[in-house]
């Protein structure tokens, strides 16, 4: 039996919630890249339209320390209350080690994003929380890199780890990144580990995300993580990547219906 059929059969399910990633429904993780504000009723019409997972950060891990760094403990807070609210499970990001706690107070899913992959004591901490781990693929990782990173989470007994594909830096500017669909295919000849993929931070581009979606599907993710939101130009961060709740709808719609 080939080494990519034998990984199909012994492919693991990581839940986030009650959700089950890596089953043979693909789930949709989906919301605005920051908490803002109105993160609640944006999380209630997320709800309605058949969103599995949401994602939203209180804490953002940003290039430019001058631009906004997440709403921090008020951000958690709508978090807990979307979580109250919608009965869906959270997905969102740990940043730093003394922070763990108060986020894996309120999530279901630790986010560890591309700029922390390889931060080792970090992974550890967050390994420690027992909770879910999605762990994005740092922007210049190489597949190994990224094992090796899961790994750090696995060797503290917590092997609940999602792998999030998430495009990586290339010599093409017109896209924020280049999606590397391969990895999907690639890591099933690696690892159980449930891998899902977004295409939002890998586009940068909002236009370029259904396309992308279907594509990943295709080559067998377990799941999408989208970022949408409400009213995209005025989205606090990654504003040109986010799809309108409109723009959102007939993705959910094509996730259920086939
Ligand atoms: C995010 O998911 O909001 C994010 C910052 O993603 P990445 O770490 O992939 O850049
Ligand atoms: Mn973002």
């Amino acid at each position: 039996m080939s080494a990519a059929v034998l990984s199909l059969l012994t492919k693991s399910t990581v839940r986030i919630g009650e959700v089950p990633v890596g089953s043979a429904r693909p789930v949709l993780i989906a919301g605005p890249c920051a908490v803002e504000p109105d993160y609640v009723e944006t999380a209630e019409r997320l709800r309605l339209l058949g969103v599995d997972i949401l994602r939203g950060c209180a804490f953002k891990p940003r290039t430019r320390p001058d631009s906004f760094q997440g709403m921090g403990a008020a951000g958690l807070e709508l978090v807990a209350e979307a979580r109250r609210r919608t009965g869906l499970p959270v997905v969102t990001e740990v940043v730093a080690e003394d922070e763990v706690a108060i986020v894996a107070a309120v999530a279901d899913c630790l986010q560890i994003g591309s700029r922390n992959m390889q931060n080792f004591r970090l992974l550890v901490r967050t390994g420690e929380s027992g909770l879910p781990v999605l762990l994005k693929r740092g922007f210049s990782a190489t597949y190994d890199e990224w094992l090796a990173a899961a790994a750090y989470i696995q060797q503290t007994g917590n092997d609940r780890v999602i792998l999030c594909e998430r495009g990586i830096r290339t010599f093409e500017p017109r896209t924020r990144n280049t999606l590397d669909l391969s990895a999907v295919p690639a890591l099933r000849e690696l690892t159980d580990l449930p891998i899902i993929v977004d295409p939002s931070h890998a586009a940068g581009r909002a236009s370029l995300v259904p396309p992308l979606c279907r594509a990943a599907l295709a080559v067998g993710a377990d799941g999408l993580m989208v970022e949408a939101h409400p009213r995209p130009r005025d989205s606090w961060c990654d504003a040109e990547q986010a799809l309108s709740l409109e723009e959102l709808a007939p993705l959910v719609a094509w996730m259920t219906t086939g």
